[in-house]
């Protein structure tokens, strides 16, 4: 490993952002993959019924595999369907079925409907430690565009919004409206959850405007914005063809590397305070 802090806690992270294609699922799979390979014990839960944090980190979810479908709406155990990653030792995926999509609607009329993602890891990480299992250090959620039950489920579950941003035109627009839904989960289902951590995705440095947007996001979050930027990169847009993360595909890659230094920072900085 190349020595990262362990955190005193596990850290949850959801990785919210209202608009698809921003590189969300992205950050997911390459953060949690840095994290795992300098030896951080790192769980994902791809809860986007497209599966694209399952199929990137080389599980599999076809429809006939039990996943975090049965643990949200049929209460089979976390444990039950998580999967661990070929390529790295210290990762796990709880896999995501198309079967989710349905998830949405059969959830409105369940008990505890908001609850149940973080009922499932309260008890995955009891699970652990009775197993003598080391304990999680950090677990990622990859969420659906859409603000319905299943991104609710994720913000209850998590402490901590990582919010890849885009720099492109529209980037603080979109913005506001998540972070006045932020704050009705806030005040009405989990009075803990921060937005800690913002990263600026996509980047592509030949333009002015993606340095005007980078600027801007910055000065509007000047703690939250990590000093490391993702480029626009072939390899990070490939890796998942070959079922990888860019860490593994090619570590050496600019993508790669930049992955790696966001998930130092975000390790360096531990838990954001409230
Ligand atoms: P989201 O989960 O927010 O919908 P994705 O992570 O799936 O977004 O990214 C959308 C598309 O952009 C994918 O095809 C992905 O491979 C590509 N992509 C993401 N980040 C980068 C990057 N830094 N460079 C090049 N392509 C990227
Ligand atoms: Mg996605």
């Amino acid at each position: 490993g190349r020595g990262l802090p362990k955190p005193d806690n596990t850290r949850y992270f959801t990785i919210s952002n209202q608009k698809g294609g921003v590189g969300k699922t992205t950050t997911t799979v390459n953060v949690a993959a840095a994290l795992a390979q300098a030896g951080l014990n790192v769980l994902v839960v791809d809860i986007d019924p497209q599966g694209n944090a399952s199929t990137a980190l080389g599980i599999e979810h076809h429809s006939e595999i039990d996943s975090i479908y049965d643990v949200l709406i049929n209460d089979l155990p976390l444990q039950d369907v998580v999967a661990p990653c070929p390529d790295l030792e210290h990762l796990v995926v709880a896999p995501a079925t198309i079967d989710l999509a349905g998830a949405e609607i059969e959830l409105v009329s369940l008990v505890a409907r908001e609850q149940r993602l973080r009922r499932a890891l309260d008890q995955y990480s009891k699970y652990r430690d009775d197993q003598g299992m080391e304990r999680l250090d950090y677990v990622f959620i990859d969420c659906p565009p859409s603000l319905g039950l299943l991104t609710v489920n994720a913000f209850v579950a998590a402490r901590e919004v990582l919010i890849p941003i885009q720099c492109e035109y529209y980037a603080l627009e979109g913005l506001s409206q998540l972070l006045k839904n932020i704050e009705m989960i806030q005040k009405h289902l989990n009075a803990d959850l921060v937005v800690s951590t913002i990263l600026l995705t996509m980047y592509d440095g030949r333009t002015n405007l993606a340095a005007q947007v980078a600027q801007e996001v910055r000065d509007h979050f000047p703690h939250e914005v990590l000093e490391a930027v993702i480029p626009r990169s072939v390899r990070i847009s490939e890796a998942p063809s070959y079922q990888q993360s860019v860490i593994t595909y090619d570590r050496s890659s600019t993508g790669a590397l930049s992955y790696m230094e966001a998930s130092t920072e975000i390790a360096d900085r531990g838990v954001a305070e409230k």
